[in-house]
C-alpha cells in the first residue's frame, strides 16, 4: 500500500506491484489514454460461423487479440515482458489512433460471436474483461481524450528502462533496439506537442519534472551500460548518434512546456485539473467495474471514516491509563488518538534489523494462515524475500514482483529495500511509520495473504487476459480485505494496539476515497484536503502533501483499494446470509481467488451463478 512504487518503473503491469504511487506514466499508448476522434468508420466484420466448441473459438480470439494488441503498443508489449516489438516506438499521432480506434471497434464487434453461457468459467470471465477493455479504450479516445490535456503521458523512458535492465537477451542485442527505438524520439515529442491542446497546469508541472529524468536516461543511463558493453563500430556510433538527437528531442519538448506553462500562467485559461462529476462517474465506471457508483462509494467512505474514528477512540480510552497513567487526556478525542498512536510508533525495529524482521515473519504469518485454514497455500511456489535490485530503488519500500504472463515460471519476489540511503531521522521516521504492528500489517498485504497469495492462486488458472488486464481494484482490495480478515480471525491476539494500528492504516485507503472524489468532482481546497489528511486521518504533513499532489494529476485510481476492499468484504457477508451455516471461509476464499484478476463484481456474479446451479441439482 504505501509502497512507492518507482514511477515508470518497470513492473508494474501485473498486479502486484501495490504502491500508491501515481498511476504509472510511460508511453503505453495502450493505457488507455490516447486516442483520436471521428475514425470510427464502421468496419467489415467477417460473418462468423457458429462454432462448434466456442471455447476453442474463443481462445483463439483472446490470442490473436492479444498479438494485435503488442503490435499496435510495442511499449506495453515490452512491460508484460513481450519482447518481439521491443525496437519500434510508437508515434501517438492521430494516425496511430485512428487504428487503435478501429482495433477496438472491430474487436468489439467480433466478440458478439461468443456467448457467456456457453464458454467455461474462466473463459466467461475473460469475455467480460475484454469487453469491459475495449469500451473503455474507445471511451478514453473519444471521450476523455487525456492526450490533448495530459503532458505527462508523453513519457518513453519506462521502456527503454526495461529493455535495458532486463536480460531477456545479450545486452549489445539490446542496446541495438534500443538505437532503432530511439530513430522515433524526435517525432514522438513532435506529436505529443501537436496533441496538447489544452494541458493543465498541474501536469505540465509534472511533465517538465518527468521529462527531466528522461533527459537522464539519454544522457546517463543508456551510454553507461553502453560502456560496460561490447558494442562497438558503426553500431556504437549509430547509437551515440541516436541518444544525442533524443536528448535533443527531450530538451526541446521541456522548453515547449515551460513556455506554455508560463503562457497560461499568465493568460489564467489553462484548463482545470477537476474532471468533474460526469467524467468520474465514467471513469470510475471504466477502470474499476464496481457494482458501486463513485458517489454511493464516496458515502460509503464517509461513514466508514465516522465509524474507524468512534472505534480509535474507543480503544485509546481504554488504553491511556497504561501508556499515560494519570495525564488527562484531550476532550478532543481525535487529538487523544494521535497522541496515543504517536507514543505506540515508538515500538519498532532498529534500523539494521528492518529487512531481516521482514524475513522472520514471513514464515509465521503463513504459519498462521495455514493452522487457521483460512487459504490454501503452495509450497511449490515459495515467496523469495530479496533486497530491491538496485536499479528499482530510490524510495525505501517494499513491493512485489510476480511473474508475468510470458515469464509464468519465474520467482514471485517480496522486495524489501534496506534504508542504507536515509539519514538518521529519515530512518527514525520510516520506522515509527513502520512500527511493530504496521510492519505486521504490511507483511500481510504485500506478501500473505495478501497480494502474494492472491497472485499465485491467479496463476493456478493461468489467464494472460486477467493478469495482463488485471483488475487493479480487486487485486489492491483483495490485499486490503486480507489484513481485516486476519485480524478478524485472530492474527495479533486482538490486542488492542493492533487494531488500533490498524485502523490508522485502513484509514488511509477510506480517505484515500474521500480526498479523490471530494478534489476531483466536489472542488475540495487544498487546505480542507490536508486538513484532513493531518487532523483526521493522523498523518504527516510531507505525506499529506504528496497525497494533495497526487490526487490532482491522477483520478479515480485513489479508490480502487478502498472500492475492492468494500466490495470483496460485502460480497462475503451476503454469501453469509445466503448460505447460513454451510459457509465455510477457506471454501470461500480459495473460489474467489480462483478467478484471478478479474472486477469483484465480475466473480460475484459467477460465483452466485455457479451456486444457484448447484442448489438447483
Ligand atoms: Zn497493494
Ligand atoms: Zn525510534
Amino acid at each position: 500500500m504505501k509502497l512507492k512504487l518507482i514511477v515508470a518503473s518497470l513492473f508494474l503491469v501485473l498486479g502486484a506491484s501495490c504502491a500508491e504511487a501515481p498511476e504509472p506514466k510511460t508511453d503505453n499508448l495502450n493505457g488507455a489514454e490516447v486516442g483520436a476522434r471521428d475514425v470510427g468508420a464502421p468496419v467489415d466484420v467477417p460473418v462468423i460461423e457458429t462454432l462448434s466448441d466456442q471455447n476453442q473459438g474463443f481462445d483463439a480470439f483472446k490470442e490473436n487479440l492479444l498479438n494485435k494488441t503488442w503490435e499496435l503498443d510495442p511499449s506495453f508489449a515490452v512491460y508484460v515482458g513481450f519482447y518481439q516489438y521491443d525496437d519500434i516506438l510508437v508515434v501517438p499521432n492521430g494516425e496511430h489512433r485512428a487504428l487503435q480506434r478501429e482495433f477496438y471497434a472491430t474487436e468489439l464487434q467480433a466478440l458478439k460471436q461468443f456467448d457467456a453461457n456457453q464458454l467455461n468459467a474462466s473463459n466467461a470471465t475473460d469475455l467480460a474483461i475484454i469487453e469491459g477493455r475495449l469500451r473503455a479504450q474507445i471511451w478514453y479516445i473519444d471521450v476523455y481524450r487525456a492526450y490533448e490535456w495530459n503532458p505527462a503521458q508523453y513519457n518513453p523512458a519506462g521502456a527503454f528502462g526495461v529493455i535495458l535492465n532486463t536480460d531477456y537477451k545479450p545486452l549489445t542485442e539490446r542496446l541495438q533496439a534500443i538505437s532503432r527505438r530511439l530513430k522515433s524520439v524526435p517525432e514522438y515529442y513532435q506529436a505529443a506537442i501537436n496533441n496538447l491542446k489544452s494541458p493543465t497546469l498541474e501536469h505540465l508541472s509534472l511533465a517538465i519534472q518527468q521529462s527531466s529524468g528522461t533527459l537522464k536516461m539519454f544522457k546517463n543511463l543508456i551510454p553507461e551500460k553502453m560502456q560496460e558493453s561490447e558494442l562497438e563500430g558503426p553500431l556504437s556510433e549509430q547509437l551515440t548518434v541516436g541518444l544525442n538527437e533524443a536528448a535533443t528531442a527531450v530538451k526541446s519538448y521541456i522548453v515547449w512546456l515551460e513556455t506554455k506553462q508560463a503562457e497560461l500562467k499568465e493568460n489564467g485559461k489553462a484548463r482545470n485539473f477537476r474532471i468533474g462529476a460526469e467524467l468520474y462517474e465514467k471513469k470510475f465506471k471504466y477502470d474499476i467495474e464496481s457494482n458501486y457508483t463513485a458517489k454511493e462509494l464516496y458515502n460509503l467512505a464517509l461513514s466508514a471514516k465516522g465509524k474507524l474514528h468512534k472505534e480509535m477512540i474507543g480503544i485509546t480510552e481504554e488504553l491511556w491509563p497504561t501508556y499515560f497513567q494519570d495525564q488527562p487526556i484531550s476532550d478532543d478525542r481525535l487529538v487523544a488518538v494521535k497522541q496515543m498512536i504517536d507514543h505506540l510508533s515508538q515500538k519498532h525495529v532498529a534500523r539494521d534489523q528492518f529487512v531481516n524482521e521482514i524475513r522472520r515473519q514471513m514464515p509465521i504469518i503463513q504459519k498462521y494462515m495455514d493452522d487457521n485454514e483460512l487459504l490454501d497455500s503452495d509450497p511449490t511456489r515459495p515467496l523469495v524475500v530479496r533486497l530491491t535490485p538496485e536499479y528499482q530503488r530510490g524510495f525505501a519500500g517494499a513491493s512485489v514482483n510476480a511473474p508475468g504472463p510470458y515469464d509464468a515460471t519465474a520467482n514471485t519476489y517480496y522486495n524489501i529495500s534496506p534504508l542504507d540511503d536515509y539519514t538518521d531521522q529519515q530512518a527514525e521516521s520510516y520506522l515509527r511509520e513502520y512500527n511493530h504492528w504496521i510492519l505486521q500489517i504490511l507483511n500481510i498485504h504485500e506478501a500473505i495473504p495478501g497480494h502474494y497469495t492472491q497472485l499465485m492462486h491467479a496463476n493456478k488458472s493461468p489467464s494472460k487476459i486477467k493478469s495482463i488486464f488485471a483488475n487493479g481494484a480487486m487485486v489492491e482490495g483483495w490485499a486490503v480485505y486480507s489484513e481485516r480478515m486476519m485480524l478478524e480471525n485472530g492474527y495479533g491476539d486482538n490486542e488492542p494496539e493492533m487494531w488500533l494500528m490498524y485502523s490508522k492504516w485502513n484509514l488511509r485507503v477510506v480517505v484515500n476515497t474521500i480526498l479523490d472524489y471530494g478534489i476531483q468532482v466536489l472542488g475540495m481546497e487544498r487546505d480542507a484536503a490536508l486538513d484532513m489528511l493531518m487532523n483526521e486521518a493522523f498523518q504527516e504533513r510531507t505525506e499529506a502533501e504528496g497525497k494533495w499532489r497526487r490526487a490532482t494529476i491522477s483520478q479515480v485510481q485513489l479508490t480502487s483499494y478502498f472500492s475492492g476492499y468494500s466490495e470483496i468484504y460485502a460480497f462475503r457477508e451476503e454469501l453469509k446470509q445466503k448460505i447460513g451455516d454451510r459457509f465455510d471461509l477457506r471454501t470461500f476464499h480459495n473460489k474467489f481467488l480462483s478467478y484471478g484478476n478479474a472486477p469483484v463484481a465480475v466473480i460475484r456474479k459467477s460465483m452466485l451463478a455457479e451456486l444457484e446451479l448447484a442448489q438447483r441439482q
